[in-house]
């Protein structure tokens, strides 16, 4: 268990001369443990190094993006490939057409695809295109969702005025009777209704969606000729190979995805349906790296690998594995876990925990062993992660618990979490 950290506590020393606060945003370090590392020196497959040369399994995949591991060689060659011909040009390449293509033919609801860099491009595309079709301004969001960092959804409003958020109305997730209430507050300006997957918010537990609320959502939106908007930045192709509410019978008209569309390589789109071309097309919208070739030919690796793999199946079951270990452990241990949400995008808690102070402690043990867990955002499994690496990651949490148990009447309140969550109520 001897960490060095040298060469990430000097990096640390200098980002807080030239980079605002050291860092910035969900990477802050405010906001996790000081045991973990900030900066990383490589990844391959399941496994991270930080700076200092320690070794990670890893369960948050770049908080996503990682779909099929690290480095992955058949995905990084279309890459390398496409880079060795051309990446950002004057114009896009045959791959964007080719890539529209392979989303439509995947994603049930999709008619179309625009391409852009970031999931809150795409999600901030979807509301410009939702009011553009609509010709109205209200949109409702559910509480305490994320659905990017501009100034209409960052989190933090600090730098943001109350106009950004002027038109937006918020709604309990899976809570019929405040999406009816916050449809009846926009009245006949009602724009749009954007929805994630599954509720997937920071610090508390994950839901699943009721499929009455699904339905309502859709139901609302065609009684009031609103636009529904999915989410799937986070969720989209972890849960399912096509949009992940498309099992519920329910179609989006818009659907965002980024994250794990090329496995790490910098790419995110707009899906819509035929009823919301014509607007789309009337958006003015671009960017300097949103034709890049190179992410997207490991876009299209990628989604190849995504139809024809049983990934979805194998992250869904190694995720089982891990909660049913953990959740034995911590019986074991003497303490109870709050495990929410899909087997492959785990959350874990700890019951009686309101401060985190125990997922604090916890995951920090973890990571000191070489197990990179998060105490408050849904962690993500990806498909390079073996059987032998569950037992091992279970090796090292069964030390944790022992550790923290061990801690027990010492442990504090992390005082900028403590902080975030009485602000937030
Ligand atoms: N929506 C959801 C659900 C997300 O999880 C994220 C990123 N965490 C975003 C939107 C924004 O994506 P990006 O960080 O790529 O802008």
């Amino acid at each position: 268990m001897l960490r060095a950290t040298s060469r990430n506590s000097a990096l640390r020393e200098r980002a807080a001369r030239v980079i605002p606060g050291g860092m910035y945003g969900h990477e802050s370090t405010a906001l996790l443990p000081a045991e973990f590392p900030q900066f990383f020196a490589r990844g391959v497959g399941s496994r991270l190094w930080d700076a200092d040369g320690n070794e990670y399994i890893d369960y948050m995949c770049a908080y996503g993006p990682n779909l099929f591991g690290y480095a992955d060689a058949e995905i990084d060659r279309a890459a390398i490939e496409q880079l060795a011909r051309g990446d950002a040009l004057t114009g896009p390449t045959e791959l964007m057409v080719e890539l529209a293509e392979q989303l439509v033919a995947m994603v049930a609801h999709a008619d179309w695809a625009m391409f852009c860099k970031n999931g809150s491009d795409a999600t901030t595309l979807a509301i410009m295109t939702a009011r553009a079709h609509t010709g109205r301004r209200k949109i409702l969001v559910a509480k305490g969702a994320y659905h990017g960092a501009q100034p209409w959804s960052t989190p933090v409003p600090v730098g943001v005025v109350a106009e950004d958020r002027a038109h937006l109305i918020s709604f309990e997730y899976n809570d019929l009777a405040s999406l009816e209430r916050a449809a009846r507050e926009a009245g006949a300006d009602l724009a749009g209704v954007i929805v994630s997957p599954f509720k997937h918010d920071a610090f508390v537990d994950q839901e699943l969606p009721e499929p009455e609320f699904a339905r309502a959502a859709r139901d609302l939106c065609d009684r009031s000729g609103a636009l529904l908007i999915m989410d799937e930045v986070r969720g989209g192709f972890r849960l399912s190979r096509d949009g992940s509410w498309t099992h519920l019978g329910v179609a989006p008209d818009l659907s965002a995805w980024g994250k794990c569309l090329a496995n790490g390589h910098a790419i995110s789109a707009l899906l819509g349906s035929e009823k919301a071309r014509a607007a789309s097309s009337r958006l003015y919208v671009t960017g300097s790296f949103w034709f890049q070739a190179v992410p997207m030919a490991a876009a299209l690796a990628t989604l190849r690998r995504v139809c024809e793999s049983d990934y979805l199946e194998r992250t869904r079951s190694l995720g089982e594995k891990l909660r049913a270990g953990l959740s034995a452990q911590a019986a074991a241990h003497g303490y109870a876990l709050r495990q929410t949400g899909p087997a492959q995008m785990p959350l874990v808690r700890f019951d009686g925990d309101p401060d985190f102070r125990r997922g604090f402690a916890w995951t920090a043990e973890a990571v000191k062993r070489g197990a990179y867990l998060h105490p408050w955002h849904n962690m993500f499994i990806c498909a390079a992660l073996t059987e032998g690496d569950v037992d091992k990651t279970l090796a090292i949490t069964d030390e944790a618990f022992a550790a923290l148990r061990r801690r027990e009447g010492t442990l504090e309140p992390h005082p900028v979490v403590a902080a975030l969550l009485g602000a937030r109520g």
